[in-house]
């Protein structure tokens, strides 16, 4: 089973960031005033190596966890990317190896990755409209080739897979129909992502936010649709299913209702820093314990001592604060 954090949580998913670079520029993630030309980003040597990799995700994996998302930055831009999926994919007790991706790399990369033992992928689109998403990619990349991506990924077997929609008032909040459309009946799963502030570079403002519940009340007038159980304890995303049988959808709620009481993951920079929480300051460099020439009884001892002091829920307690503030300004208004 595992150690348990503070609250009583297992650690069940890692994400590992493979690489601290991408070939976009979303206005939400890393917009172009501050990740520019003139933004240093990580040197190779800095980056933890495939192998580094492998055994920090096999110490996870004697302490729990069961899944690997790899991520980045985008991790296709990763040179030799199916080599450490292939290291993976070997990892005794790990259930389903995925990845979270762009998309624009992926037309070219699919074959590879499943013939390496990519389980399935996660793939990053925010509209069907290609001013939309050029104007939120900032880089002038259109939706077909990403849509491209994901018939070859589904053509390679990396299913089911999941369509990831972050969603920004004003900026695609129009395309919520359409995306639904395209793929309602697809096979695959479209999923609706509150617009997160991910820190001071994206400059979130609450009012940017489209609650899912404003999401669902759209897409239930327009197509009908109804909820579904989560399949497992920690899935991020609440299910909904169409009253016609096409499908399901799924919405994330991390802004108006955090899920920190179920959180099981666990997330590892390119460098090699363990974050318990996304929101989290600080962490734990696991590269300097490995470089230091630690075995792997040293690496699961550290494992298990940042897991068993965890007691991360800073969206709840973030919520509450907004919520707060909220109830402060409608009563000033007088709402
Ligand atoms: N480059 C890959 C991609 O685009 O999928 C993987 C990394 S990206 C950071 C992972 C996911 O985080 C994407 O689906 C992206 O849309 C989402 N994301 C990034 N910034 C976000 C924000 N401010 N709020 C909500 N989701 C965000």
């Amino acid at each position: 089973m595992g150690p348990l954090d503070t609250l009583g949580r297992p650690v069940r998913d890692l994400r590992i960031s493979v690489t601290d670079r991408c070939n976009f520029r979303c206005t939400y993630c890393m917009p172009k005033e501050i990740f520019g030309r003139e933004y240093e980003f990580l040197a190779r040597e800095a980056l933890l190596s495939f192998e580094e990799i492998d055994r920090v995700a096999r110490s996870f994996a004697r302490h729990g966890v069961r899944k690997l998302r790899l991520t980045g930055g985008e991790p296709l831009m990763r040179k030799g990317i199916d080599d450490l999926i292939a290291k993976l994919a070997l990892i005794p007790d790990i259930e389903d190896l995925t990845l979270t991706t762009n998309g624009a790399l992926l037309g070219r990369e699919a074959q590879n990755l499943a013939a390496a033992g990519l389980d399935r992928v996660t793939v990053s689109l925010d509209s069907m409209d290609d001013t939309v998403f050029m104007a939120m990619n900032d880089v002038g990349f259109g939706v077909q080739t990403v849509l491209d991506g994901i018939t070859a990924a589904a053509e390679a077997g990396l299913t089911p897979i999941k369509i990831n929609m972050v969603v920004k008032r004003g900026v695609n909040d129009s395309s919520i129909l359409a995306m639904a459309e395209n793929f309602k009946g697809s096979g695959h799963t479209l999923r609706f992502i509150e617009y997160m502030d991910v820190g001071t570079t994206n400059g979130w403002r609450l009012d940017d936010v489209v609650p899912a519940r404003a999401i669902v009340e759209v897409l239930d007038q327009e197509f009908g649709i109804e909820p579904i159980d989560p399949s497992y304890r920690g899935e991020v995303a609440q299910r909904w299913r169409y009253r016609d049988g096409t499908g399901e959808v799924g919405v994330i709620t991390s802004v108006t209702q955090p899920f920190c009481g179920d959180c099981t993951r666990a997330r590892i920079s390119a460098e090699g820093v363990v974050h318990t929480c996304l929101f989290a300051t600080g962490g734990t460099d696991l590269r300097q314990l490995l470089r230091a020439g630690a075995s792997d009884e040293m690496l699961d001892e550290v494992v298990s001592g940042l897991w068993t002091k965890r007691a991360d829920r800073y969206s709840e307690t973030r919520a509450s604060q907004t919520a707060g503030l909220r109830k402060v300004e409608m009563s000033y208004l007088g709402g």
